[in-house]
C-alpha cells in the first residue's frame, strides 16, 4: 500500500508519500516561518491563506519526489485536529477533493497520534523493536506537554499533562522577551549550546508529590521574563549562559517527571515526540539519566510533518477504519 499524508494543523504546509511498512518515499514541508516570525507567533489568518496557496504545490512535489502518481496512492490521510481550524480545513478540503475525484479512501488523523507514530516510521530505531510495549511517550510541542502510556498499538492512556503552558510555549515566550523571533526553541538552543547551564537558577516544579506526572511551565515562563527585565547586564553580556540555564531548567522538569512515570508504570522504553524533542540537550540528558531505552524520531520528524500523519492513518485503515466526506476539523481533540 502507498499512503499520501497531508498536514496543515499549524503553520507548516506538509505532504508525504510513504509505503505500508513506514518507509518514507518523500517528505515535503513548505515552511511559513518567514511570514510569521516578525509577529512573535503564528497569525491564524496568515496561516490559512498561505496553506491554501501552498497546498497544491506541496502535494504535487511530494508525488514527484516519491516517483509515484496519484493513481498509485491507496489511502489519503489528513490531520483532523487538534490545531487551528482555518489551517486544518485547507488540508481536509484538499484531501476530500482528491478522495472524491479519484475514488481513494480517506482517513482523518489526530495530530498527537501522528507525532507518536513518528517513532514507528521505518527510519526510527523503535520500528525494529519487536515488542516495545508498554511504552511511555512524552509529547512535547508548542501546544502540548503530556505523558501517554501505550500498552499496545493505537491505545493511549494519558497519565499526566501540563496544568498551564506547554514546554514549547514557555521557551517561545522567553525567546520573544529576549527580542528573538519565532519559534524560540531552536534559537534558545543555538545560543545556549556552549553556555554554562548552571550559571543562573530558574525554578523547577513546586507540586512534587501531589501530582507526580503533571507538568507546569507558567512559573518557569514568568521567572524567565522577570529575569530578562531585572538583569539586563546578564542578558547583554552573558546570553549564552542565560539561555543555557533556562533551557536546562525546562529540560530538568521534563526529564524528572518522565523518568518517574516510566519507573512507576514499569515500561519497557520511553519515546519523546513533538517539536521540543528535536532539542539536543533534552536528548542527551534523558539518554544519560534513563536506565531504559529512550527513543527519539529523526530530528526532521520531531517537528510537524506529513509522514507521521500518513503512517498513523495507515495503522487505522489496516484495522478497517475510514472516514467519508463528512470529515470535519476539530480545534480541540484529545488522544
Ligand atoms: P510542534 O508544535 O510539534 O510543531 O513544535 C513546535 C515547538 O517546538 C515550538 O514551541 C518550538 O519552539 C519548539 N522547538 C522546535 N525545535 C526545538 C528545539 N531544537 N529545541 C527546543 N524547542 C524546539
Ligand atoms: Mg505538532
Amino acid at each position: 500500500m502507498i499512503a499520501l499524508g497531508i498536514e496543515t494543523s499549524c503553520d507548516d504546509t506538509a505532504a508525504s508519500i510513504i509505503e505500508e511498512n513506514g518507509k518514507i518515499l518523500s517528505n515535503v514541508l513548505s515552511s511559513q516561518e518567514v511570514f510569521h516570525k516578525d509577529f512573535g507567533g503564528i497569525v491564524p489568518e496568515i496561516a490559512s491563506r498561505k496553506h491554501s496557496e501552498l497546498i497544491g504545490y506541496t502535494i504535487v512535489e511530494a508525488l514527484k519526489l516519491s516517483g509515484k502518481t496519484m493513481s498509485s496512492v491507496d489511502l489519503i490521510s489528513v490531520t483532523k485536529g487538534p490545531g487551528l481550524v482555518g489551517s486544518l480545513l485547507i488540508g481536509i478540503e484538499a484531501a476530500k477533493a482528491l478522495s472524491f475525484a479519484l475514488h481513494k479512501p480517506l482517513i482523518g488523523v489526530n495530530h498527537l497520534e501522528g507525532h507518536i507514530y513518528s517513532l514507528f516510521l521505518d527510519c526510527s530505531p523503535l520500528s525494529r523493536v519487536s515488542d516495545p510495549f508498554p511504552l511511555l511517550v512524552l509529547i512535547v510541542s508548542g501546544g502540548h506537554t503530556e505523558l501517554v502510556l501505550m500498552r499496545s498499538h493505537l491505545t493511549y492512556q494519558v497519565i499526566g499533562e501540563t496544568r498551564d503552558d506547554a514546554a514549547g510555549e514557555a521557551v517561545d515566550k522567553f525567546a520573544r522577551f529576549l527580542g528573538f523571533g519565532y519559534p524560540g526553541g531552536p534559537i534558545v538552543e543555538k545560543l545556549g549550546s556552549n553556555g554554562n547551564s548552571n550559571a543562573y537558577k530558574f525554578p523547577g516544579l513546586s507540586f512534587k508529590d501531589s501530582s507526580p506526572y503533571e507538568f507546569s511551565f507558567s512559573g518557569l515562563k514568568t521567572a524567565g521574563v522577570y529575569f530578562i527585565e531585572k538583569n539586563p547586564d546578564a542578558v547583554r553580556e552573558n546570553i549564552q549562559d542565560v539561555t543555557a540555564s533556562f533551557e536546562n531548567a525546562l529540560i530538568n522538569i521534563l526529564v524528572e517527571r518522565t523518568l518517574k512515570a516510566a519507573h512507576d508504570f514499569n515500561v519497557r522504553g520511553v519515546g519523546v515526540v513533538g517539536g521540543v524533542s528535536a532539542n539536543e540537550r533534552l536528548r542527551k540528558t534523558l539518554n544519560a539519566k534513563s536506565d531504559l531505552p529512550v527513543y527519539f524520531p529523526a530530528k526532521i520528524l520531531s517537528t510537524d510533518n506529513a509522514s507521521m500523519i500518513a503512517f498513523a492513518g495507515l495503522m487505522h485503515f489496516k484495522r478497517g477504519e475510514k472516514d467519508d466526506l463528512m470529515l470535519d476539523a476539530h480545534s480541540r481533540l484529545g488522544l
